[in-house]
């Protein structure tokens, strides 16, 4: 019988319980028993609903209160010398003073550093270590909860991320080389295995998903002194599981490794199946990733069927075994509990429960079971309505597409000419003051927007409450003396869903959480058909703020490659493809807010780096289209209309090139944490346009004094030409309370004309 198989299962529940438990007891409110009772309900719900839908092996330690790679330091004692005292004297305080920082009762931490898991739009904690350091094992959480699904009646397969991808998604305090600290750290993966062995588990699934990166000779190196190490322990049978892409070039390392069974990815890397299959030793087990962990659609099962007859004829039908290409953590729970999604769109989608159901109709084909036949039949059925559906495909977006030329991704002009028609037309000072786009989401305002989601509020009710918010907003700014003003985006409730809501091809579930990190979820749109903008979205909003004052009025938008980024994209067409189309709906809008008046227009485009590929060979075909994206929504204006964009991040280095060929005639980004370091890269590059390095962190409460802020300025005008130079802040003030704002732009403009008057 052919095993069906799961890699990790979403931890934070179809109801975002979790996230719910964990809120109330971070505010005290829940005891950490409550916690932990929380926590072990849904582990024991998600292994009954895995089975229920089909799944023999379920994985277990998948879960986590936080985050896996935050549990693997922990465990393994890789824990910064200030947290230890509480991590000793309370392991669960210690543990989310590591997550999220404590300032309490004397103590003061900060939390540890968080990035992109991958490519996917979860986060990760990145353990800090350091030459030397001791790891031991400090407690047993994969072997508890091992035994308490043998104890609910559930086998299962515990999952440990891999000793060398735990070093190599790690950074060290000291600058030294990580995998030197491998030598230190296998012991304790022998003795975590020996224990997984006693306890009574026949395999573990060590998850190595570093394999699918460009890794050099030192990794290579790492990888096969862990392996030959673990071999010689007494442990569970090892399934090395590889995902996010194909093993390339390290297929032979990964199946020279000494364990007995791998799995690959099939979704992301098809075409590696040959070669798999060539490299495999005898007996080694294959797990296929068939089933895309990563996105919502049904799959194409005819064609996972090929796959898994073929590996099956080749290795024979008892070393391959079923999986989703990666673990369903990147997916929502249950389609089953979407009762307003159109019911063709619904019959597509296919969330984590459904997936594992997928992978037992494949089982069940590749058995010969009889009933598989009316399911595969079903998909099929499926898949060729979401190929005819109207919905999904537009004649007219295709025409559209085809007839996009060269010109229609460049502006009328170069810069320098643009330049000066700009200067002619906006009449700013030097060092022009400008904000990010959004300010406080107060209580008010959310309130509001619920109040008038759910009825209580009228529509019209509504509208005048926005604009009352906006106009105290303009006079704001007004008073204070910025520059360049915006109408504060409080009509918006996310810079992706207001923009998908309104544009045709998007849907949006009601429970389609996916964790973010931690506690925070995020429900991402769905992209399902050709992208149309059926009206205006922003016009309103920038021309009704544009009608209170005599000063430019920025209009604000979310960025084509933002929106692809933050959203379930199609799988039946190329992303590149999805994201033409985004930008011209959003060009058209670009060209509606000029025409009502608005002279400065910011196109948004934080996401833009996390696009970036996982393979550097990769990265120059994505950024020529991500690029070009861009400039089609900006190069429908003419010369006199002032492109900006921005992004909050602050390693811009290795993509430099690209961002300036953006062309957008200016860009903000987040400088002031990092001290204006990272300037550096603009500076060697020269970047050609207008800059706004942020002046003020609006991740933190703390708000600078203008002094502060005059220093770093100059310290972008010892790098940069003065008239290059634009003020504002690090990003969108919406998180942050009126008090805090009103004193750092007011600050903020201080420091402008500090240097207006010095220059
Ligand atoms: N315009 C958005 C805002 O000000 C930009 C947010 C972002 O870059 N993430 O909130
Ligand atoms: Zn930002």
């Amino acid at each position: 019988m052919t095993l069906v198989t799961n890699l990790g299962f979403p931890r934070i529940g179809a109801r975002r319980e979790l996230k719910r438990v964990l809120e109330a007891y971070w505010r005290g409110e829940a005891s950490a028993a409550q916690l932990q009772e929380e926590a072990r309900q849904l582990r024991l719900r998600h292994w009954q609903l895995q089975r229920q839908a089909g799944a023999q092996v379920l994985p277990s330690n998948d879960f986590s209160l936080y985050d896996h790679v935050l549990d693997a330091a922990f465990l393994f004692d890789a824990i910064p010398a200030d947290y230890r005292r509480l991590a000793d004297a309370d392991p669960l305080a210690g543990y989310f003073a590591l997550a999220r920082g404590v300032q309490k009762d004397g103590v003061d931490l900060r939390a540890l550093e968080m990035t992109k898991w991958f490519d996917t739009n979860y986060h990760y904690l990145v353990p800090e270590l350091h030459a030397g350091q001791d790891f031991r094992l400090r407690d047993d959480k994969p072997v508890a909860e091992f035994l308490e699904a043998r104890a609910a009646g559930f086998d299962a397969r515990p999952v440990l991320l891999g000793p060398v991808s735990f070093l190599l998604l790690s950074k060290t305090v000291d600058g030294s080389d990580r995998l030197a600290l491998l030598d230190r750290l296998l012991p304790v993966y022998a003795e975590l295995l020996a224990k997984l062995k006693d306890a009574g588990a026949e395999w573990v699934q060590i998850d190595e998903p570093c394999l699918v990166l460009d890794l050099d000779e030192a990794a290579h190196a790492a990888y096969r002194r862990a392996y030959a190490a673990l071999a010689q322990a007494a442990r569970p049978k090892l399934l090395l599981a590889t995902y996010f892409g194909a093993l390339g070039e390290n297929l032979d390392l990964a199946a020279g490794l000494q364990v007995e069974g791998l799995h690959v990815d099939l979704v992301r890397g098809k075409e590696q199946l040959d070669a798999v299959l060539q490299a495999l030793p005898k007996p080694r087990v294959l797990s296929l990733g068939l089933i895309d962990g990563r996105n919502v659609w049904r799959s194409p099962l005819d064609n996972a069927l090929i796959l898994a007859r073929y590996a099956a004829g080749s290795l024979g039908a008892e070393r391959v075994w079923l999986a989703p290409s990666c673990s369903l953590l990147h997916v929502p729970v249950d389609l089953d509990s979407e009762k307003s999604l159109p019911a063709d769109l619904h019959g597509w989608l296919a969330f984590a429960k459904q997936k594992i159901g997928e992978l037992k109709v494949l089982a069940d084909a590749l058995d010969g079971e009889a009933s598989a036949e009316a399911a595969l039949a079903q998909s099929r059925r499926q898949l060729e309505s979401r190929r005819q559906s109207p919905r999904v495909h537009k004649p007219e977006v295709a025409a559209r597409l085809s007839a996009l030329d060269e010109a229609s991704a460049r502006r009328q002009s170069p810069y320098d000419a643009r330049r000066a028609v700009q200067s002619q037309a906006l009449r700013l000072p030097a060092y022009p003051t400008t904000t990010i786009g959004s300010f406080p989401q107060t209580q008010p305002v959310r309130e509001a927007r619920a109040g008038n989601k759910s009825g209580k509020l009228s529509d019209a009710d509504y509208e005048a409450f926005l604009e009352a918010e906006t106009e105290k907003c303009v006079r704001f700014q007004e008073e204070i003396g910025i520059d360049v003003l915006v109408h504060g985006e409080f009509e918006r409730n996310d810079m992706v869903e207001y923009f998908g809501e309104q544009l045709d091809g998007f849907a949006f579930t009601r429970q389609g959480w996916v964790q973010s990190y931690g506690s925070r979820c995020v429900k991402p749109p769905i992209i399902y058909g050709d992208v149309t903008r059926p009206a205006p979205i922003t016009v309103r909003w920038s021309r009704y703020a544009q009608s209170l004052t005599q000063r430019p009025m920025k209009g604000m938008l979310t960025g084509p490659v933002t929106v692809l980024q933050w959203s379930f994209v199609r799988d039946d067409q190329e992303r590149s493809r999805t994201c033409r189309q985004i930008a011209l709906a959003l060009r058209d809008e670009v060209t509606d807010l000029e025409a009502a008046g608005i002279g400065v227009i910011q196109i948004d485009e934080p996401a833009i780096r996390e696009g970036l590929p996982l393979r550097r060979a990769d990265w120059p075909a994505y950024l020529a289209w991500a690029v070009e994206c861009f400039r089609i929504a900006a190069s429908g204006v003419a010369d006199r209309t002032q492109i900006h964009t921005h992004m909050c991040y602050s390693e811009f280095n290795d993509i430099i090139d690209a961002v300036a060929a953006m062309d957008a005639d200016v860009i903000s980004i987040e400088t002031s944490r990092s001290r204006m370091e990272l300037l550096d890269a603009f500076v060697q590059f020269r970047y050609p346009n207008e800059i706004g390095p942020g002046v003020y962190d609006i991740h933190s409460p703390r708000v600078p004094d203008t002094g502060e802020m005059v220093e770093l300025l100059e310290k972008a005008r010892a790098v940069l030409s003065p008239e290059q130079i634009w003020v504002n802040p690090d990003c969108g003030l919406k998180t942050r309370g009126w008090p805090e704002v009103r004193t750092a732009l007011t600050a903020m403009v201080e420091a402008a004309k500090a240097l207006r008057a010095a220059a």
